[in-house]
């Protein structure tokens, strides 16, 4: 069950989550728990000059976890455990 509002780990504020993250599992979960929908647009259009800065294909599996992995440190997120 999603919370209404979380407390961000990127900008500090309390704030209402993002309704519509692309990841499923422990990772979206950990996304829709700790990230606050400011920042998770912030991260889209960040995303999109990552996958450009670094060329990532998206049918490459080992792009898919650098981008995962650029996704988190841009998030505060640290590293998953
Ligand atoms: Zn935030």
């Amino acid at each position: 069950m999603s919370k209404s509002t979380v407390d961000c780990a990127r900008c500090g504020q309390t704030a209402a989550p993002h309704h519509d993250i692309p990841y499923g599992g422990a990772l979206g979960e950990e996304i829709r728990n700790n990230i606050c929908a400011a920042c998770w647009e912030e991260w889209l259009k960040a995303e999109v000059m990552t996958i450009n800065e670094l060329k990532l294909n998206f049918m490459d599996p080992e792009a898919q976890k650098v981008l995962t992995q650029q996704m988190r440190q841009f998030l505060l997120l640290g590293d998953p455990s």
